[in-house]
């Protein structure tokens, strides 16, 4: 598969000269099959729609989305791009919009309309255009777009929110962009829980994809807004056995010299990289 990272921000994008090389849109990676294997469609898949979003149209060079968006969870910063999202909003565009299921078992276009609506915003789910499909979906494995999906919830705060696994039946990539997983204990370096949900979606993945908003010394004043520092995200890749972690979902005022220091203090791992907005991953 080859995994195009369209945002690696989160909160809020960060647009200006200090933050070009990593990147300022908001969460959002696209998944396309492997080239052999494509029908030179682009990618099919995409996990979370924050400003990132916008991007994924330049990746299909002028042809409409058909395929599904998958969303770890409702916040701003993994939805915000969905209505500026071209290549879906057009009347030739099939999306088949995913969410986790919501605590008192809300409909999918009901709770993304609470963001997206008169007066937050001019239109609301329904108003975009072309064949749009809203649903929920429950932990568990499914298929989407021919890839192996596995959702499983992880801590956060503020809403429900998922981590994935997808996997083509030979490679494999874990996604868990917010994880808070000091909300489950100190862990044993005080980074957080290894807890069974983070360990199996991201065990023997080829590449774990992971939030690293923190640095060590924010997480006793910071943690309890729902994210951990890049260490923890490093010492699950460990633990799991995942060939590689991609640090990211970066906190908006991190320049592009301080994730230059971020990737610095892991030279030493091979395994370790910080993620940057543009950047493909063929797996
Ligand atoms: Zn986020
Ligand atoms: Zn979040």
């Amino acid at each position: 598969m080859r995994v195009h990272l369209c945002g690696v921000r989160g909160s809020a994008p960060a647009p200006g000269a200090e933050f070009i090389r990593y990147g300022g849109q908001t969460s959002c990676v696209a998944i396309a099959p492997d080239a052999g294997l494509s029908d030179g469609r682009g990618p099919r898949l995409v996990l979370d729609a924050g400003t990132g979003l916008r991007r994924v149209t330049g990746l299909l060079h002028g042809e409409p989305f058909t395929g599904t968006i998958i969303l770890t969870h409702l916040h701003w910063d993994h939805v915000h791009g969905l209505p500026f999202f071209t290549a879906g909003d057009r009347a030739d565009a099939r999306v088949t919009l995913l969410l986790p299921e919501q605590e008192g078992g809300a409909g999918a276009e009901e709770v993304l309309a609470r963001g997206m609506s008169p007066p937050h915003f001019p239109i609301g789910p329904s108003g975009l255009r072309g064949d749009w499909t809203f649903g929920t979906l429950a932990p568990g494995v499914r298929k989407a777009e021919g890839f192996t999906v596995e959702a499983r919830e992880v801590p956060h705060k503020g809403g429900r929110t998922f981590g994935y696994r997808v996997s083509d039946g030979h490679s494999v990539m874990a996604y868990i962009p917010d994880h808070c997983p000091t909300a489950l204990g100190p862990g044993p370096e005080g980074w957080g829980e290894y807890h069974p949900a983070a360990l199996s979606l991201a065990a023997d993945a080829d590449v774990l994809i992971h939030d690293a908003f923190l640095w060590p010394e924010e997480v006793a004043a910071l943690a309890a807004f729902g994210h951990p520092a890049a260490d923890y995200a490093v010492g699950l890749a460990r633990r799991a056995g995942a060939r590689r972690v991609l640090l990211a979902h970066h906190k908006p005022d991190r320049t592009d010299d301080a994730l230059d220091e971020l990737a610095a203090r892991f030279r030493d791992d091979p395994r370790v990289s910080v993620a940057a907005e543009g950047q493909v991953i063929d797996l």
